[in-house]
C-alpha cells in the first residue's frame, strides 16, 4: 500500500537561532527537510547542519545509532539487558525511593539538557523540586547561557533578552563580542549580511581574539587578549566619560548604581586598556565613539563572555554600555545574548536550573518558592540551592549525590576537566541515561538506559534567543519502543509517587504535552514572561511568538524596556561595578599557549546526529588543533604532524592544522572532538579523553559556568614513530556500527582517531599513531572490518623500514586502503578513491614504495561549500580566470560553481579567500 508523503512544520533542534523547518516523511521516514518560508526566525532559509537534518534521521542509519528499547544491568560488571519499560522504570522508581529515604533528597541529581522541549524540561524541574524535594537538577545550559542569565538579572532584573532579530536592520552599528556567528548561528550572519546590503553604512564591530570568518566582515576587528573583555568594555565607558558621550538623561531616569562604576572606570585610561587588551588606542576610541554615537547601537555576544570564569561580570559591562548610553529599548539597539542550543531559552522559563524557579522565579526568594510550591499543589519548595553542572559531577565523585539522572546530554564529552567525570561517572551508585542514541560517550556508563524519541519523532515547544516560542509537531512515529522525555518522566514521577505520597492525588496528571504547557503557561501569569495570551492553537494558526504576550494581546512583543521601565523593584536597571580579572589560569613558562575551544562550522556539540552525516566532516575532516603558522615554525611542528597538547589537568594528542586566524601564542580546538572521535593514551597508559580532557572547571562565582574559553596549555611536537591509517567505503546499513566497533581499538594507541568521510556513499577512516607499531592481529581485526582481510587485497609490506599497504580495489576503483609507515600515499590514495577514479593504469604505482602521486594528480584540498561540494582547488582555479573586485568575483564564483548558493554558511569562508587574492594582488 503506498503511503502519501506528508509535510510537518517543526524547528531545526541544534542552535539558539530557531529556525522553522518543514520535515518531508513518507511512512515512518523521514525524506527530506526544508526551511519554513513562513518561520520569522530564518525565512525559509537552513544552514549546513539543518539542510542535512534528513540525512542523520534516515531509518538505515538510525537503525545503528539509536538507544531502541530499556536496558538495565544489575551490578557495575554486568552487560545491559533489554527489558520492558515498566521493568526499568520500577527499578529506577525502587532505587531511587531507597536513596532518597536513607540519605535524604540531595542524594539523587537531574542532569537534563538544553535540547529538551519546553514540556520535558518542565516536567523534570516538578519532579526534582516539586515530588522529590531536591533543587540537583541542572542543565547542560549551565555550560552555554548561565553567565548570560546572571548578566541580565544583575543589571536588567530579568533574564530576557531585550531585542529581536529585526533589529538587525534597524541598526546602525553591530557590536559581535565573543561570537563566531558566521559559524555558531550562520542564519543570524545571513541576516547580518543581508541587512549590511541593504545598508551598507552600516558598521560591523568584532570583539574577538580569533581572526575569524565573523570578524573578516567586520569594519573593526578588535583582536583582545582572551579574557580582557572587562578591560575593554570598562575602557571603552572611560572614553565616553571622557568624551561627554553618555546619555545622563537616560542614566538619571531610568538606572542607579552609576556612580560607583564611574568611579572603578576612571583607572580604566586607553593607555592601561590597549596594553592589557594588546589592541591599539585608536581602535578603542573608534569601538568606544561607533557605540555611543551611533542612532542605534545593538550588541550580539555568546560564549566568549558567557564561557568565562567572569562571565556574568563581562556581560554586565558590556550591558553597562548600553545603559550608560542609552542604547536600549529602541528599534536597532539592546544588548542581545544569542542563546546556544536550541532550546536553553524554554529551559530557562521553566526554571530548569538548581538555582531558578518556574517563570523567571529565584529559588532564594521565600516568596517565590511559596508561589510555586502553591502552583504545584506541594507544601514547600526546598530552600537549599542544588548542585550545578560541574558541582554535581564532583559531588558524584566525592558520594555526596549517589544516583544521577541524564537526559539529553553527554557530560562524558562535554563538561570540563573530564577524568573527573569519568571517575564520578564509574563512582556513582545508580546511573540512568535517557538518551536518544547509544553511541554517546555517556552511555556506557548507564546502569539504566531509557530510549528517547528525538527530533522529528517528539512535539512540544522551543523559545530561541528571541524570545520566539514555535511548535513542534510529530513527523514520524519514534523509533522502537522510544518514547517523548516527558512522557518518561511523567511515568517515572507516578511510580516515585506510590512511595513518596502514598495515598495522594498525583501531582503528574498529564496525557498530553499540550496539559504539560498548559501548566507551565499558568506559571508566567503576571510575570515578566507572561504568556497566557498564547496556546497550542494560537501557535499553530498565527505561528510563532514572542513572549510576553498576556491574555488579551493579538501578539508577542518584539522589543522589550522601551518605556525604560525595568523588572526591578523600583523600576530601575542597574549598573554593576565591574572590575577586569585575569583568567583563572594564566600562561607561564610551562603552559604557554592559550587554548580556547569552540564550535565548528558543520557540527553539533558531541556529534551524536551531526557526526552521522559523512559530508559534515568535508569542512573539518579530522580532529585536530589549529595554531599560528608561525608558532608551528618556530617549533618545527609540519602541518598534520601530531602534537601532544597538554593542561595541567590532561594530554591529548592532535593533527596541528596551520591557521592564520590564530594569534601566536594561542591555540583553538573544536568543542565537538570527544572521546568519540578523538582518543588514545597520549603515552600516559590511562585513556585520552577528547578536547575536555583539557579544560579547566573554574567557575563563575554568580552563574557558577565553567571556563571553557581559556587553559594554560603547552603544545609539543609528538615524536611517535609508528604511523597507521585505514579508509575505505562501507555499506550504508553497516558503517557506522563499524566506527563504533572501531572505538573500542582507540585506547590501544597513544593517539587515535575516528571519523567519517564521503557524500552519497559513507567511508570510515580509522588514524592511529604510537611508539610502536601495533600488534599484527590487531591491524588484521581493524582491517578486516573493511574488507582488507580478502584474498584479492592488494599487499606490500617492508618489514625492514616498517612500511605496510594493502589496497581493495574493485571493478578498478579503490575500495578501502590500509597504510603504515610512511603514510605519504594517503593524500592521492584517498582522493582517488573518494573520486571513485580508474586506478586500472596506476597497478604498478600503487605498491611501488613511492611517495609521489600519479603524474597530473591535482589535490581538491578542503571542501569549501558543502551543499554543492565545492573545493578550495576549484575556487583557486576559476579565480585565475578572474579579475575585478570582490563583490564581483563572488558573484562570478556563484555563477560558475554555485558554491554558496544554497544555505550560505560557506560564504564568509569563500570572502576570505576573495580578500586572501585581492591582498596578494596588491603585494
Ligand atoms: Fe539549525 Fe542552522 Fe538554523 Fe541554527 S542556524 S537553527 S543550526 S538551521
Amino acid at each position: 500500500m503506498s503511503v502519501s508523503p506528508r509535510e510537518t512544520k517543526a524547528t531545526c533542534p541544534y542552535c539558539g537561532v530557531g529556525c522553522g523547518v518543514i520535515i518531508q516523511s513518507q511512512g515512518d521516514d523521514i525524506t527530506g527537510v526544508r526551511g519554513d518560508p513562513d518561520h520569522p526566525a530564518n525565512f525559509g532559509r537552513l544552514c549546513t547542519k539543518g539542510s542535512t537534518l534528513h540525512l542523520s534521521a534516515q531509518r538505515t542509519i538510525q537503525w545503528q545509532t539509536r538507544a531502541l528499547y530499556p536496558e538495565l544491568r544489575n551490578s557495575k560488571d554486568a552487560p545491559r539487558q533489554r527489558v520492558a519499560w515498566d521493568a526499568a522504570l520500577d527499578h529506577v522508581a525502587q532505587k531511587f525511593a531507597d536513596c532518597i529515604r536513607t540519605h535524604g533528597p540531595d542524594s539523587v541529581a537531574f542532569y537534563i539538557s538544553g535540547q529538551l522541549l519546553t514540556e520535558d524540561y518542565y516536567v523534570f524541574n516538578k519532579l526534582a523540586k516539586g515530588l522529590i524535594g531536591t533543587n540537583n537538577l541542572d542543565t547542560n545550559s549551565r555550560l552555554c547561557m548561565s553567565s548570560a542569565v546572571a548578566g541580565y538579572k544583575q543589571t536588567l532584573g530579568a533574564d530576557a533578552p531585550p531585542a529581536a532579530y529585526e533589529d538587525f536592520d534597524h541598526c546602525e552599528t553591530l557590536f559581535i563580542a565573543g561570537s563566531n556567528t558566521a559559524f555558531a548561528h550562520p542564519i543570524v550572519f545571513r541576516r547580518i549580511e543581508d541587512a549590511k546590503k541593504k545598508n551598507p553604512g552600516m558598521r560591523i564591530v568584532v570583539v574577538d581574539p580569533r581572526r575569524t570568518d565573523t570578524a573578516l566582515q567586520a569594519d573593526l576587528h578588535l583582536a583582545i587578549q582572551p579574557g580582557t573583555d572587562i578591560a575593554l568594555f570598562n575602557g571603552m565607558l572611560h572614553i565616553l566619560l571622557w568624551e561627554d558621550l553618555v546619555d545622563l538623561d537616560y542614566i538619571g531616569t531610568h538606572t542607579e548604581g552609576f556612580a560607583e562604576l564611574k568611579r572603578t572606570v576612571r583607572d580604566y585610561t586607553p593607555a592601561f586598556v590597549a596594553d592589557t587588551c594588546g589592541i591599539k588606542a585608536e581602535d578603542l576610541q573608534t569601538a568606544a565613539l561607533w557605540f555611543a554615537q551611533s542612532k542605534a547601537t545593538l550588541s550580539l555576544y555568546c560564549q566568549g563572555l558567557n564561557q568565562s570564569s567572569s562571565g556574568t561580570a563581562k556581560n554586565a559591562a558590556l550591558i553597562n554600555l548600553h545603559l550608560a548610553t542609552g542604547q536600549i529599548g529602541k528599534p536597532g539597539a539592546g544588548p542581545f545574548s544569542l542563546t546556544g542550543q536550541g532550546n536553553a531559552m524554554g529551559g530557562r522559563e521553566v526554571g530548569g536550573m538548581s538555582n531558578l524557579l518556574p517563570a523567571h522565579r529565584d529559588l532564594a526568594n521565600p516568596e517565590h518558592r511559596a508561589e510555586v510550591a502553591a502552583l504545584w499543589g506541594v507544601e514547600s519548595v526546598p530552600e537549599k540551592p542544588g548542585k550545578t553542572a560541574v558541582e554535581m559531577f564532583e559531588a558524584v565523585r566525592n558520594g555526596e549525590i549517589k544516583m544521577i539522572w541524564i537526559a539529553c546530554t553527554n557530560p562524558a564529552q562535554s563538561l570540563p576537566d573530564q577524568k573527573v567525570v569519568h571517575e564520578a561517572l564509574r563512582k556513582a551508585e545508580l546511573v540512568v541515561v535517557q538518551e536518544a542514541y547509544k553511541t554517546t560517550a555517556t552511555v556506557p556508563y548507564a546502569d539504566v538506559l531509557l530510549p528517547a524519541a528525538t527530533w522529528g519523532e517528539k512535539e512540544g515547544t522551543v523559545t530561541n534567543s528571541e524570545r520566539r516560542i514555535t511548535r513542534v509537531n510529530v513527523a514520524v512515529p519514534a523509533m522502537g519502543q522510544a518514547r517523548a522525555d516527558w512522557d518518561i518522566a511523567v511515568d517515572f514521577a507516578r511510580r516515585l509517587e506510590h512511595t513518596l505520597r502514598p495515598g495522594q492525588a498525583t501531582l503528574f496528571p498529564y496525557q498530553t504535552a499540550e496539559q504539560v504547557w498548559n501548566e507551565h503557561r499558568e506559571s508566567t501569569r503576571g510575570r515578566d514572561l507572561d504568556i497566557t495570551g498564547l496556546s497550542y492553537r494560537i501557535l499553530e494558526t498565527a505561528g510563532p511568538q514572542q513572549w510576553p504576550m498576556p491574555e488579551g494581546a493579538t501578539h508577542g512583543k518584539v522589543r522589550l524596556y522601551e518605556d525604560g521601565i525595568f523588572p526591578t523593584a523600583n523600576g530601575k536597571a542597574k549598573f554593576v561595578n565591574t572590575m577586569y580579572t585575569q583568567v583563572a589560569e594564566p600562561v607561564d613558562a610551562r603552559y604557554p599557549f592559550r587554548l580556547n575551544t569552540g564550535r565548528l562550522r558543520d557540527q553539533w556539540h558531541s556529534m551524536s546526529r551531526t557526526g552521522t552525516v559523512p559530508q559534515l566532516f568535508a569542512h573539518a575532516p579530522e580532529p585536530s588543533v589549529q595554531m599560528n603558522p608561525n608558532d608551528m615554525e618556530r617549533r618545527q611542528i609540519g602541518e598534520g604532524s601530531l602534537v601532544y597538547v597538554t593542561t595541567r589537568r590532561g594530554s591529548q594528542v592532535l593533527l596541528a592544522q596551520a591557521s592564520e586566524e590564530i594569534a601566536p601564542g594561542q591555540a583553538f580546538i573544536g568543542m565537538h572532538w570527544g572521546p568519540e572521535f578523538v582518543s588514545g593514551t597520549a603515552g600516559h597508559g590511562h585513556a585520552a579523553l577528547g578536547v575536555n580532557a583539557l579544560t579547566i572547571p573554574a567557575l563563575d562565582p554568580s552563574s557558577k559556568q565553567p571556563e571553557l574559553k581559556h587553559a594554560a596549555a603547552k603544545i609539543v611536537k609528538a615524536d611517535l614513530a609508528w604511523s597507521y591509517v585505514v579508509f575505505g567505503w562501507l555499506p550504508q546499513e553497516r558503517a557506522l556500527e563499524v566506527q563504533q566497533a572501531l572505538r573500542e581499538y582507540m585506547p590501544r594507541f597513544v593517539y587515535a582517531s575516528c571519523v567519517l568521510f564521503g557524500r552519497e556513499k559513507i567511508g570510515v577512516l580509522f588514524r592511529a599513531a604510537a611508539h610502536e607499531p601495533a600488534p599484527e592481529e590487531v591491524r588484521r581485526e581493524i582491517e578486516a572490518h573493511f574488507g582488507l582481510d580478502r584474498a584479492e587485497v592488494l599487499a606490500y609490506a617492508d618489514a625492514r623500514k616498517g612500511n605496510m599497504r594493502r589496497l581493495l580495489v574493485q571493478q578498478d576503483s579503490l575500495q578501502a586502503v590500509a597504510l603504515a609507515g610512511d603514510l605519504a600515499a594517503e593524500g592521492w590514495l584517498k582522493e582517488y578513491l573518494q573520486n571513485g577514479q580508474s586506478v586500472a593504469s596506476l597497478r604498478l604505482l600503487l605498491l611501488m614504495p613511492t611517495t609521489k602521486p600519479p603524474a597530473g594528480f591535482h589535490a581538491r584540498g578542503k571542501v569549501i561549500c558543502s551543499c554543492l561540494n565545492v573545493a578550495e582547488s576549484e575556487i583557486a582555479e576559476t579565480l585565475e580566470e578572474l579579475s575585478g573586485p570582490p563583490e564581483a568575483l563572488l558573484s562570478a564564483l556563484q555563477g560558475t560553481l554555485k558554491c554558496g548558493t544554497n544555505c550560505g554558511s560557506c560564504v564568509p569562508e569563500i570572502k576570505r579567500i576573495l580578500l586572501q587574492k585581492a591582498s596578494a594582488t596588491t603585494q
